[in-house]
């Protein structure tokens, strides 16, 4: 690439082109997760569909590495490249919400909390992830799970229509109408097949709910597992509770005497009035070890979204390492507490995400998620501030994800995976699948543009 290519393109765009030259470069560059630095070559911080475009068309004629990049916490880093060119979206953020349809239609900048923020003035939701700050583009593309899946499905199963560049530049709405197959692909095949400029999704009435996180000292959390194990199957889909192991954040408003102490933690929120959610709770709870603490409240869906956010900043060290779980026999959870109990540090955590109830609704063929007869999502995540635990973090999570992986699946959930799966992992998880989004990624992307992802390869003329 030549200069006077790069003077052409920036003249091109109406939003900003920031090189390494510049004083913005350093900030632009940052990712969520900071155990990646990755230096691209130009920065385009498009504002309309005409910048992504001319940013596709020029990636592809400049025979330059192209990344897409939405929210920014991708784990690995997948929303930026070296030496190649960024579309950022981070600065198209509106949100339209169609009461009459409820419908909500989403800039691909937009993160969880814009998209909360906008349909709660509306007592409606969106069902995607539990931190506000997480990119809705990157987390709807790879699925999308959260407390109202099991009520509602995963953020794909509410995605009815996609704005969508192609590699040729060409600009198409994929819809149930027009390019199902572009639209199949897109719920749940990750930023394989163009870059999304708008999605519509289908909104559901949520307003206050019931939540908050419950917390048993870490001796009791073999049997918390083993009581949530058949709890959470027969729980009503009202209720949306996922369940980790982690440690009592040291920070208010934590109570001093329990900072830092290994703990089972069940993170719920039910959609619905206090007297049902204690309803729905009481077979988790009956018998079962006083609770270390019992934080269940009536909040705003969108303070719940939040309770995470000061906790996990951006800026800290992240690794990642996620399975499909079926089943959590005794023996899996004997092996997760001998490695939880060796995390190396306070923010390490693992979490099990329920994908039942509406997620087991819709047959494996209908999106490119083949997943839906397992019963959780792991994630297996090191975190900590300090750069020099970066060894530390990726060992433990690695050899963590060893122990556990053979009660597991073979496949993961694309936005828990890290940089080092190889293609087996990808094919695992697309399972049936994975033949179909190969000849799609022959016919919209043949010559593999988008490659910064969990990549699927275009399948062989
Ligand atoms: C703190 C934290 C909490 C999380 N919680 C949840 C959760 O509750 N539920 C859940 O499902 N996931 C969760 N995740 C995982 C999250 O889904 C992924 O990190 C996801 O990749 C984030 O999307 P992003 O837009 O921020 O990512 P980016 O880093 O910007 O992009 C990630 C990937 O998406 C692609 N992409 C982004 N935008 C577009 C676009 N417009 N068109 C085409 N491709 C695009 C990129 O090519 C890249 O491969 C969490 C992550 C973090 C860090």
């Amino acid at each position: 690439m030549n200069e006077r290519a790069r003077v052409e393109l920036r003249q091109s765009l109406r939003g900003e082109l920031i090189a390494p030259a510049d004083a913005g470069y350093e900030e632009a560059c940052r990712l969520y997760n900071a155990m990646i630095d990755k230096r691209p070559r130009i920065i385009a911080r498009c504002v309309d569909v005409a910048d992504v475009i001319t940013c596709v068309n020029f990636a592809r004629d400049e025979g330059l590495l192209l990344a897409i990049r939405g929210g920014g916490h991708n784990g690995p880093g997948l929303g930026s490249c070296d030496g190649g060119l960024v579309i950022d979206l981070s600065l198209m953020k509106g949100v339209r919400v169609d009461t009459g349809r409820r419908t909500v239609r989403v800039d691909p900048g937009c993160t969880q909390g814009d998209v909360d923020h906008a349909t709660h003035a509306f007592g409606l939701a969106v069902p995607a992830g539990i931190v506000s700050t997480t990119g809705i583009a990157g987390l709807t593309l790879g699925g999308g799970t959260g407390y109202l899946t099991r009520k509602f499905g995963l953020t794909i199963d509410n995605l009815i229509e996609a704005d969508v560049v192609l590699a040729d530049g060409s600009f198409v709405t994929a819809s149930e109408n027009e390019h199902q197959d572009l639209l199949w692909a897109m719920r749940g095949g990750g930023g394989n097949f163009g870059v999304v400029t708008s999605f519509v999704f289908r909104a559901h009435p949520v307003s206050t709910v019931h939540a908050g996180p419950i917390f048993w000292g870490i001796e009791h959390a073999r049997s918390v597992m083993q009581r949530y194990r058949e709890f959470i199957s027969n729980a009503p889909e009202d209720l949306g509770s996922f369940i980790g192991l982690k440690s009592v954040p040291s920070t208010d408003p934590f109570p001093p005497e329990h900072w830092g102490k290994r703990i089972c933690a069940v993170i719920s929120c039910y959609n619905g009035p206090a007297a049902d959610a204690e309803k729905a709770l009481a077979p988790l709870l009956d018998g079962m070890p006083e609770p270390m603490l019992n934080w269940m409240s009536d909040m705003p869906f969108p303070a719940l979204q939040t309770l995470f956010d000061p906790l996990l900043p951006e800026g800290l060290q992240w690794y990642w390492k996620g399975d499909f779980v079926k089943d959590l026999p005794d023996e899996a959870i004997d092996v997760h507490l001998a490695q939880a109990a060796e995390a190396p540090s306070e923010l390490s955590l693992m979490h099990l995400y329920p994908i039942d109830g509406a997620v087991h609704r819709v047959a494996a063929g209908d999106s490119a998620w083949s997943e839906r007869q397992a019963k959780w999502s792991m994630v297996i995540a090191a975190i900590d501030a300090d750069p020099d635990k970066a060894d530390a973090l990726k060992r433990w999570g690695r050899s963590y994800w060893e122990a556990v992986h053979p009660f597991n699946l073979e496949g993961a959930y694309v936005n828990f995976m890290s940089d080092d799966e190889d293609d087996g992992r990808v094919r695992a998880t697309y399972g049936r699948n994975y033949e179909r989004l190969a000849a799609l990624k022959r016919q919209y992307d043949p010559h593999n543009l988008f490659r910064v992802n969990q990549n699927i390869k275009p399948a062989a003329p």
